[in-house]
C-alpha cells in the first residue's frame, strides 16, 4: 500500500478571499466547503439565478456572495485564488486576466485534494472513464474496502471531504478540462485509457487536448502506478517518459507486468508470470472496448492488494451503465442498443466493431466537428441502412456520401421510427449517436431516456 507524501500544508482558507467559477454541482461543493472554512466566497455563473439550482439561493444566504447572470472580472483579479468547475473553460477571459495578474487558479479535483487523506484512483482517456471508474470502484468496494466512484461521474471530489479517512479510496474520473487545472493533484494509480481527437470545438488542434490528458501523471513520483493501454500509440508513447511504475494493458500482444489476452481469457502478469487468468465469458459487459476498461480495473484492484479471485467474483455482478451499449429490447427479431453516451466518432466506432453486421445505426445531433469519414469502412462493412438525425444530419451525409441507403430525420421520434421499417429480423438498432446531444437535449442521458422511451413503445401492448 501507498505512504504518499501529501501535499504541502493546505493554504489557509479562513479569511481568504475565493472565486468559485460555475454555480453547478461541483461549484455548489466548492462554495458550500469553503463556506464553512471561514473563506470569503463569490460564486459566479453566466447564468442568472433563476436557471440555477436552489442550493445556490441557500449559499447566498449562508454566506457567499453570488455574483449572477455574468462575471465580474475585479472579482477574480482581487482574489487569493479561483477554484474553476469542470464544465468552464479556462480561457474565459476573467480567468486569463486573473492568472496574468498571477493569482491562483485551480480545478475542484485541485481544491479538494489539498484536504483528503485518502488515496487517490485517477482514471482519463477519450472513452471508457465513467464504466472504468464505476466498474472499479464496484470492485474494491466488494472487496470490502471503502471505495466510491467520484470527479467527473456525478459526485464533486469536494463532497467527500466530510467523510474523508486515510484508507479510503476515491476512484476519481478526471475529464482532460480538470487535468488542465491540476497542480498538486497526485494520484497513487493514474490510468489513461486511451487518445483520439474529442471536443474538437474546444481543441482544435487535438495535441493540447492529449497534453491536458498526459497531464494526470505530471506529479507522479517512483512509488506511484501508471496504467496504459499499450494498443494506443499516443498512449504508450508516453511510457518512457513517466517517473511512476508503469502497467501496460493490451489486446493486441502479450505484455510482462500488466494485463493481456490469451485465447479466450484477460491473463494478468506480474514479472513476466501469470497471476490470474479470468474467462471473457465472465464480463458481464457488451463490446470488445469493455475488456479494454475491465483490464484497467483489474490492475487497479491488484495493485490495491484485492485477492483476483474476489475481483472476477464481483465483476460478475455488476451491471453497467445506462446509456453505454444498453440492451434496450429484443422485438420481432431486432435488438435495440441505446449507446448516447457514444458522443464521438472513436465511440461510435467501438461500439459498432461490438456487432457483427446487419446494423441499423442512428447518427447525428450537435456536431462537434468529428471526423465522420473514419468511419465508412466500418459502415461498408457492418452497417445496412443509416439514420441521420438532428442539426448535424446534413453534415455526416456530406461527409459520408451515399455508401448505404441513408434516411434523414430531424428528431428522435423519427429515427426510431425510420429504423423500425427498415430492421429486419436478426438486425441490430444502434443509436451511437459520434455527435453531442444538445441541439435537442440537456445532455446525454436525456437523449438516451427518450431512445429508450420510444423503442419501449414497440413492444406489442396485451
Ligand atoms: P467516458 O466517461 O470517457 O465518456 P463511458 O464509459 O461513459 O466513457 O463510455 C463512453 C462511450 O465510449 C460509450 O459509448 C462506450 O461504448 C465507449 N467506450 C467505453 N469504453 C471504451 C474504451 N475503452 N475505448 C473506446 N470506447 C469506449
Amino acid at each position: 500500500m501507498s505512504a504518499l507524501p501529501r501535499p504541502p500544508t493546505p493554504p489557509r482558507l479562513a479569511g481568504s478571499r475565493v472565486v468559485v467559477v460555475g454555480a453547478s454541482k461541483s461549484g455548489v461543493a466548492m462554495a458550500r466547503f469553503l463556506v464553512s472554512r471561514q473563506a470569503s466566497v463569490v460564486l459566479t455563473d453566466l447564468k442568472p439565478l433563476e436557471n440555477l439550482g436552489a442550493e445556490v439561493g441557500t449559499l447566498g444566504r449562508a454566506g457567499a456572495r453570488l455574483e449572477l447572470g455574468g462575471h465580474d472580472v475585479t472579482s477574480f483579479t482581487s482574489a487569493d485564488l479561483v477554484a474553476v468547475s469542470p464544465g468552464v473553460p479556462l480561457t474565459i477571459e476573467p480567468i486569463a486576466e486573473a492568472r496574468r495578474r498571477s493569482v491562483r487558479v485551480v480545478a475542484e479535483v485541485e481544491l479538494a485534494s489539498w484536504f483528503l487523506q485518502g488515496i487517490l484512483i485517477g482514471i482519463t482517456g477519450t472513452n471508457g472513464k465513467s464504466t472504468t471508474t464505476a466498474l472499479t470502484a464496484h470492485l474494491l468496494a466488494q472487496a470490502g474496502l471503502r471505495a466510491t466512484a467520484c470527479g467527473n461521474i456525478g459526485l464533486p471530489l469536494t463532497d467527500l471531504i466530510p467523510k474523508d479517512a486515510p484508507d479510503h479510496y476515491y476512484v476519481v474520473e478526471l475529464s482532460s478540462f480538470q487535468l488542465e487545472g491540476i497542480d498538486t493533484f497526485r494520484p497513487w494509480i493514474a490510468a489513461l485509457l486511451n487518445l483520439s481527437p474529442d471536443h474538437q470545438d474546444r481543441y482544435p488542434d487535438p495535441v493540447p487536448y492529449y497534453q491536458a490528458k498526459a497531464r494526470i501523471f505530471r506529479n507522479q513520483g517512483r512509488a506511484d502506478h501508471a496504467i496504459l493501454n499499450r494498443d494506443d500509440e499516443e498512449v504508450w508513447g508516453l511510457a518512457k517518459t513517466l517517473k511512476a511504475h508503469v502497467h501496460p494493458f493490451s489486446r493486441a500482444t502479450t505484455v510482462e507486468d500488466g494485463a493481456c489476452l490469451r485465447d479466450d481469457r484477460i491473463v494478468v502478469r506480474r514479472d513476466g508470470r501469470d497471476i490470474r487468468a479470468i474467462s471473457l465469458a465472465s464480463i458481464p459487459l457488451f463490446g470488445a472496448h469493455n475488456v479494454e476498461n475491465v483490464m484497467t480495473a483489474l490492475l487497479v484492484t491488484d495493485l490495491c492488494g484485492v485477492p483476483l479471485p474476489r475481483a472476477e467474483r464481483a465483476l460478475a455482478g455488476f451491471r453497467g451503465l445506462p446509456h453505454r451499449l444498453e440492451k434496450v429490447l429484443h422485438v420481432g427479431g431486432v435488438t435495440w442498443y441505446n449507446d448516447s453516451k457514444a458522443t464521438n466518432v472513436s465511440a461510435t466506432i467501438k461500439s459498432l466493431e461490438s456487432f457483427p453486421g446487419r446494423v441499423v445505426l442512428i447518427l447525428g445531433g450537435k456536431d462537434k466537428g468529428g471526423d465522420f469519414p473514419r468511419l465508412i469502412p466500418l459502415i461498408r462493412e457492418r452497417v445496412a441502412h443509416l439514420v441521420l438525425m438532428g442539426k448535424a444530419r446534413d453534415v455526416i451525409a456530406a461527409q459520408l456520401g451515399t455508401i448505404v441507403p441513408t434516411t434523414k430525420v430531424v428528431s428522435m421520434s423519427e429515427a426510431v421510427e425510420a429504423a423500425r421499417q427498415v430492421a429486419e429480423e436478426g438486425s441490430v438498432v444502434l443509436l451511437a449517436p459520434a455527435c453531442a446531444s444538445f441541439d435537442q437535449y440537456t445532455g446525454f442521458e436525456e437523449r438516451g431516456e427518450d431512445f429508450r422511451r420510444l423503442v419501449l413503445r414497440l413492444l406489442p401492448r396485451s
